[in-house]
């Protein structure tokens, strides 16, 4: 990796190493009920303790309204953090300050402290200079290990880089190395698969791949809009009908960028939106007035299984149907099974994430099998939107 500076870039030994981390982990009954996100940082912290930092750790943590509040400190998150780094983590009462100071100084080279919830000062969210100020000056160094949350310029995802030597943690590298594979240099051709209920939640998504992507594969509820903006019947499916317009801009941008559109060629139809409903494949353009295409159909999956067969590299992002109900999860099963077999194969590089994707590809079984699925919903859609992370941006190479 070239364009970013990383952990490889900066001498850590003896120096005070601010990692923002993304901690905002999901709770239950006071623990963390699923420590992905917290197993995934563990190693940027291992390894920067073992060269000899003081590794301190900033995160925000839930949406706090009114300043510190017990529920939002991440205090909640120390015995998990500890557990997942395998030493015990010293905890610092505020995110900047004398109290954020006195825990660093209480801790040797080597040890790890967390410091409050970032959020618990509004001038966190307001990128204010001064608090971005009062944070790089409890350290030498900053590190930035929180892709997920690299799409908002806040003082400790993008402020403090701009007063200290700053670099990527490994999971952010990880994040950006596939993502530049994926989509800016990528192996040809490329094809992106996007699914999902609508497409006026992803115009800037669609505009943006339709210019960078050899293929794109339409499935999901928004593929009925695209239909119908063709002329096609879509029944009783979910449709945006006011955004034909926008679908039809959509359709003349790919053409003039050389970037082939693949629709549904049949779909999976039912009256009823509920698990076991009775349902029937039919042609795109055989749904009846009284029925909803729930699911692409099998000649869909066959269809899309060839095209991506000459494909060098995958983006995907959304289920192909309205997956969480069978057997409407079917067409997305199917066609995450190709592509994991082939990214199994070595023929393959697959990326996936934003929104719904993580529990579609999971419930598809695939979650292993793709090259990196990203747990970043918001900043992986604006990665894919070609937006400029502000936090990413601020750990360029000078
Ligand atoms: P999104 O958040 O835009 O990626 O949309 C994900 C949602 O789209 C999931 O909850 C799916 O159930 C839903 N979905 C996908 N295909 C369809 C469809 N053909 N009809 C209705 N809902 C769908």
């Amino acid at each position: 990796m070239t364009e970013f500076n990383t952990i490889d870039d900066l001498d850590v030994n003896g120096k005070t190493v601010l990692v923002r981390a993304d901690l905002n982990v999901p709770m239950q009954d006071g623990k963390v009920s699923d420590t992905t996100r917290i197993d995934r940082l563990a190693p940027t912290l291992t390894e920067l303790a073992k060269k000899g930092a003081k590794v301190v750790v900033l995160s925000h943590f839930g949406r706090p309204k009114n300043g510190p509040d017990a529920k939002n400190s991440l205090r909640n998150v120390l015995e998990a953090l500890s557990a997942a780094v395998g030493q015990t983590v010293a905890f610092g009462e505020d995110c900047v300050g004398d109290k954020a100071k006195a825990a660093i100084d209480g801790v040797q080279p080597g040890a790890i402290v967390l410091l409050e919830n970032t959020r618990f000062h509004a001038e966190e969210e307001k990128n204010d200079p001064a608090f971005a100020k009062q944070i790089a000056a409890l350290g030498d160094l900053y590190v930035n290990d929180a892709f997920s949350a690299a799409h908002r310029a806040h003082a400790s995802t993008e402020g403090v880089a701009q007063h200290l030597p700053a670099a990527a943690g490994r999971l952010m590298q990880a994040e950006l190395e596939a993502l530049t594979k994926a989509l800016e240099k990528p192996e040809r051709p490329v094809a992106a698969v996007v699914g999902g209920a609508k497409i006026s939640t992803k115009l800037d998504l669609l505009g943006n791949l339709v210019k960078k992507v050899d293929m794109l594969a339409l499935g999901g509820g928004m593929a009925n809009t695209f239909l119908f903006a063709q002329g096609v019947d879509v029944g009783a499916s979910l449709c945006e009908k006011d955004m034909a317009d926008q679908a039809r801009a959509i359709m003349e941008t790919a053409k003039a960028a050389n970037c082939e559109l693949l629709l549904p060629k049949d779909f999976i139809v039912a009256k009823e939106f509920k698990a076991g409903a009775a349902h029937r494949a039919v042609p795109a353009d055989g749904i009846g007035a009284d029925e909803m295409a729930l699911d692409v159909g099998p000649e869909t999956v066959e269809f899309l299984g060839l095209k991506l067969q000459g494909a060098k590299t995958v983006v995907w992002n959304g289920p192909l149907g309205a997956f969480e109900i069978q057997p409407f999860d079917a067409g997305t099963n199917a066609v995450a099974g190709l592509v994991a077999e082939r990214t199994s194969e070595g023929g393959l590089l697959s990326v996936a994430g934003g929104g719904d994707t993580v529990s579609a590809l999971a419930h598809a079984g695939v979650e292993e099998k793709f090259t990196y699925i990203s747990a970043a919903g918001g900043a992986f859609l604006e990665w894919l939107e070609g937006k400029d992370l502000p936090g990413v941006a601020a750990l360029k190479k000078k």
